[in-house]
């Protein structure tokens, strides 16, 4: 599965595989390099993404 990321300092939205069993804690964002990194969720899909990860979080 993967899921549609978008970087809070450029706004390029980039498609990333959503690793099944990992919390991905950051990514680098493809147009402006930066390190994005989630802030008050468990990954950057909860958190910039347009879909949560699959670990089952709700809040
Ligand atoms: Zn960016
Ligand atoms: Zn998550």
């Amino acid at each position: 599965m993967t899921g549609k990321l978008e970087c809070p300092f450029c706004k390029h939205v980039q498609e990333k595989e959503i690793p099944e069993d990992v919390c991905l804690p950051f990514y680098v964002c493809a147009k402006c390099g930066n390190k994005v990194m989630a802030q008050d969720k468990c990954c950057v899909f909860c958190q910039y993404g347009d879909k949560p990860c699959p670990m089952g979080h709700e809040d």
